[in-house]
């Protein structure tokens, strides 16, 4: 129905019910048409009851704006608070928000269930037996945070800054945290990035010092996807609704996927080739672009950087343009349709049409990969170096409908203090083996505390489960029980995990709508600042009442990081004599410990461009303004940064290379956008990088060493991979010729679009829609193997196996097998009776029924786990071997929740990852998730979420992988132990980059191949 004919229909209705002497009820919210209620109206917005139906009963609103904590989007929240309950009704999208738009995927509005979930924990609890025994009591803040402060200032005044470590799964914040470990001194921060994107953002940094790519979907003419973006990419919800507003203008949809996703079934041209082999694919594409010059020779000219290329690799060769144009015509030529055919499995025909539609993109190439190939595989790196490849061959850098270093698209502000750099370096995330790491061997962790580089005295886990999350979690436990390794194990988490049970501390913080942070990310061509706070906090402000700490309004005792964070510092330092107290220090009331009020009011006010402006328009202070409205949009239509001539002002005394990198020793202008990009070293009189000189003008360029994009990388080069320094292909370690021929790849990396990770488990609407995740297997293997849809197979690795439900499904590449990670979440039976300590004695074996003997939870739910998604399980450990039996599915349960009571499914899903075997690639450090598996059918005694697996294998192929790698105590060109130039987070100080003279490193790793660089014809493979 037209919106014309709706408001006949309306008004006929009016005139209707008057002529009967009637009075019209003009709808609750008294707006027609209205896709969002207007935000003149969120003060007092009226909706009706639904449960009152069919009484016409109205309820007012306040709706107040916070940000979605559910995955890495960030999207805009609406909360609908109750003005007589002031109890949170629902959440819907922030209509206000340039990310979102207004829009959310499932997981957003079930952000309720996990406010009202009945089985969160709402007390700050300390173990009461031994760790992992499942005994807790309650404890005050004021404890925990005094337990923790002695033991953190004890280290640091010991000099043992290198025990201190945070450990981050999502971090739904920019920089805060960061910036509190640098204000310690300590080189302690840990992510998870290493299981998750390392590879991509190596790819990517490698190429223009910027680590993300920020495609242009909406406006591009071909968007060409590695995985699942549609459904659940990365920046999912804002990227989804682009991508489709793009094919609505005719963009052509290509996605490369071995399993038929969701994003796939969308496509136009759907490939599902053997995994690994997309760099494959992306350089018979280069090939063809090359071939038929249809590459922008100008953007070439102008900003790879050849030059250097040429003068490196061919110094025989005239240092023209032309020359490298003779050179480009051959390096790929091996890379014919049927090379990449015969190593993707993807028909001639598909890869030619792939080609076609690239070459005629223009520089409305939008692409993207994150996860999925490049994260699978061995190599994986260089796949989103040759899918960048081809917006760099096509100039569609940073064009509209191309793709854009995410830098430009994203703003970080700078805050109230901003602390120097630590004075150590640890090696527990930084190991000498890994020099080119994107990001910490964070999943190594528990193998270097077992090779004695390290222990921890104070370990700080939050919104991260790598017990669940990290392969080998097993060997996590190990390390997590044995307290010589980890002192003090505290888990930040909202919810119950595998890992919180083997903490000392479990501290519960806020959901979305319960704490604060700011966060920005590349959604599309723009810049703009998300604001998540605690709604009923700012609900009652609304009100006219005055609330402090978050505490004041969240249940029970739920509290945010940011005020613990300062509050710790606080007590870490408490007379100032360690010099760290100022970095939680009021700035207005000098003496008094800083509010996160006063910390958002300050950037709010000084460090975000346009805001104070905006929010005086409207009669508001800036803090005033994010608290109502959630979302401000710097800037839009960022364009091609690299393009920007450098002012005159800025060039003061300069030098210049002979690649036409500029230097100067004018100041760096200040800049509010802290967005971590590469930092090129200065020139050897100090001089700092200031741009690049293109055609006789300085322009600014990118943060790479040669200020150009980076076809080839010196960096690579000069650290020991001189022959992976182009774009190249490398072969898996599941390769075909690998697997031999009764092994599959396993693929377990995809997700489910309503599940994320470890954290929505306890809502109870994503529950209901998915929880199994059974083994996709195509229809010829599984009739060679005898196996029926819902038949009990077991997945066999290189250390374990577990028993899955099989699905037969034609969605799958014959020879691949894959089963989303999402699923299989554990907790513990028999608690208080289980010991995971080595050997006979301590083997806590299948274990008979017992009590749960917590000892005391006042104020809990009586629960250490949630009862909606987690199976109860019992451990077995015999030395090294451990098994993992289930007890028991969901079930129906009585709580303050009464659809707990209504839970209609058993399934939880089988949790893969306790099998899986460490695979760090030796350059980005990225845990190479496929797996080599056996299939077959389950044996007799074999039961559905039966896991084994052997820690002493999994130590074993650790060391298989160790052995790859080039470390920087044989490779380093400079004595440090990484190129100073790549982004690290909390970067440390110059002098901690020195390498010492001698390191656990010395004696591992491989030597460096010598030879031709770049793809050959006799060996296009690179075998
Ligand atoms: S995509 Fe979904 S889960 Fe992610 S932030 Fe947006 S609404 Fe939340």
């Amino acid at each position: 129905m037209s919106v014309e004919e709706l408001g006949r229909k309306v008004s006929a209705a009016r005139a209707a019910t008057e002529a009967r002497g009637e009075t019209f009820y003009p709808g609750a919210s008294r707006v027609h048409l209205a896709s969002f209620p207007p935000k003149e109206r969120w003060d007092d917005w009226v909706e009706l009851d639904s449960r009152a139906w069919p009484r016409r009963v109205e309820r007012r609103y306040l709706l107040v704006p916070t940000t979605c904590f559910n995955c890495e989007s960030a999207c805009g929240l609406l909360a609908y608070v109750d003005r007589e309950s002031l109890r949170i009704q629902k959440f819907e999208g922030n209509p206000e928000h340039p990310g979102s738009r207004g829009r959310n995927c499932a997981k957003g509005p079930a952000t309720l269930n996990q406010v009202t979930d009945p089985d969160r924990i709402l007390y700050p609890l300390k173990r009461a037996g031994r760790r992992g025994e499942g005994r807790w009591e309650r404890v005050s803040w004021d404890e925990a945070l005094d337990d923790l402060a002695g033991r953190i200032r004890r280290a640091l005044v010991e000099k043992r800054q290198g025990e201190i470590m945070y450990h981050v799964g999502r971090p739904g914040e920019d920089g805060f945290t960061e910036r509190v470990l640098a204000n310690w001194g300590v080189d302690g921060h840990n992510t998870h990035t290493n299981i998750c994107s390392a590879a991509a953002r190596a790819g990517y940094e490698l190429w223009c010092g910027i680590d993300r790519p920020s495609p242009d979907h909406a406006n591009a003419k071909v968007i060409l996807l590695v995985s699942a973006h549609l459904e659940s990419g990365h920046y999912f919800n804002p990227h989804a609704q682009r991508i489709m507003e793009g094919k609505q203008r005719g963009a052509k949809l290509i996605v490369l996927d071995s399993r038929l996703s969701n994003t796939a079934t969308h496509a136009d041209v759907w490939a599902a080739p053997i995994p690994g082999s997309e760099a494959a694919i992306f350089l018979a594409v280069a090939n063809h672009l090359v071939r038929h010059r249809l590459y922008d020779r100008e953007f070439v000219r102008r900003w790879w950087n050849w030059q250097q290329y040429l003068e490196a690799e061919h110094p025989d060769l005239p240092p023209t343009f032309a020359s490298f144009e003779s050179v480009l015509a051959s390096l790929y030529e091996s890379y014919t349709f049927e090379l990449a055919a015969a190593e993707s499995g993807v028909a001639v025909p598909v890869l030619q049409e792939i080609a076609a539609a690239v070459g005629g993109a223009g520089s409305r190439l939008a692409t993207h990969t994150w996860r999925s190939a490049a994260s699978g595989n061995l190599g994986g790196w260089q796949v989103a170096r040759t899918l960048f490849l081809l917006n760099a061959l096509l100039g569609a850098v940073a064009t509209p409908g191309g793709t854009y270093p995410n830098a430009w698209n994203k703003f970080v502000p700078k805050p109230i203090h901003l602390p120097g750099h630590p004075e150590h370096w640890n090696e527990l995330t930084w190991p000498q083996e890994y020099p080119l790491a994107t990001y910490e061997l964070s999943f190594l962790l528990p193998h270097l505390l077992k090779d004695g580089r390290g222990k921890l005295d104070v370990y700080f886990t939050r919104v991260y489960n790598p017990v669940w999350t990290n392969p080998d979690g097993f060997t996590w436990i190990e390390a997590l029980t044995d307290e010589r390794l980890v002192g003090l194990h505290a888990a930040l988490t909202p919810t119950w995990n595998e890992t919180a049970y083997f903490a000392d501390y479990v501290l519960p913080m806020g959901h979305g709508a319960e704490r604060h942070d700011i966060h920005s990310y590349e959604t599309h061509d723009a810049q703009w600042l998300g604001f998540r706070q605690p709604v009923l906090r700012a609900a009652r402000e609304r009100l006219g009442e005055t609330v402090g700490d978050s505490r004041e309004t969240n249940p029970g005792e739920v509290w945010e990081e940011n005020d613990f964070w300062l509050e710790l510092t606080w007590r870490i330092d408490p007379d100032g004599s360690l010099g760290i107290r100022k970095f939680a220090e009021s700035a207005a009331r000098p003496g008094e410990r800083l509010s996160v009020d006063e910390y958002y009011r300050y950037i709010f006010e000084h460090s975000v461009p346009g805001l104070p402006e905006r929010a005086a328009a409207e009669g508001l202070e800036p803090l005033a303004f994010m608290r109502r409205y959630g979302a401000f949009e710097i800037a839009r239509e960022i364009g091609p940064l690299h393009e920007r001539q450098v002012p005159p002002a800025e060039l003061e005394d300069v030098a210049e290379d002979r690649y036409g990198r500029v230097y100067t020793r004018a100041p760096k202008p200040a800049s509010p956008n802290l967005v971590p990009v590469g930092s090129p070293d200065p020139d050897a009189e100090g001089r700092r990088a200031a741009g690049v000189r293109v055609d006789g003008k300085v322009l600014a360029g990118f943060p790479t060493p040669s200020g150009r994009l980076e076809f080839y990388s010196a960096t690579l080069a000069s650290w020991g991979w001189r022959e992976q320094a182009l774009p190249a292909y490398i072969r898996s370690h599941v390769h075909p010729e690998s697997l031999g021929p009764d092994r599959f790849c396993l693929i377990s990396t995809f997700r489910l679009p309503v599940h994320i990770h470890t954290r929505s488990a306890n809502a109870k609407w994503l529950d209901e829609i998915a929880h199994s995740n059974p083994l996709w297997i195509h229809p010829g293997d599984a009739a060679r193997l005898g196996i029926e849809t819902g038949d009990l197979v077991r997945i066999e690795t290189d250390i374990g196996h577990f028993v899955d439900k099989a699905w037969v499904t034609e969605g799958i590449r014959p020879g691949v097998v894959a089963c989303s990670h999402h699923m299989g979440r554990w907790r513990l039976a028999d608690q208080g009776r289980q010991d995971l300590r080595a050997g006979p004695a301590g083997s806590a074996g299948p274990g008979g029924r017992g009590d749960r003997g917590q000892a005391g939870q006042p104020g809990q739910a009586g629960e250490t786990g949630q009862r909606q998604l987690m199976a109860t399980v019992a451990l077995g450990r015999e030395g090294n071997r451990w098994t993992m039996r289930r007890r028991g599915g969901v079930a129906p349960y009585a709580s303050s929740d009464p659809d707990s009571a209504r839970i209609w499914w058993t399934d939880v899903g089988v949790h893969q990852n306790l099998t899986f075997p460490v695979h760090p690639d030796p350059v980005s450090g990225m845990h190479c998730w496929h797996q080599a598996v056996r299939v077959r059918r389950a044996e007799p005694g074999d039961r559905y979420g039966e896991i084994a697996a052997d820690t002493g294998k999994a130590h074993q192929v650790y060391q298989e992988w160790l052995a790859r790698t080039r470390p920087a105590v044989r490779n380093s060109p400079d004595g440090t132990r990484r190129p100073h130039w790549l982004i690290r987070p909390l970067r440390p100080s110059r002098e901690a980059y020195r390498l010492p003279r001698s390191g656990p490193a010395a004696a591992a790793g491989a030597q460096p191949p010598t030879g031709p660089i770049g793809p050959s014809a006799a060996d296009p493979v690179g075998r």
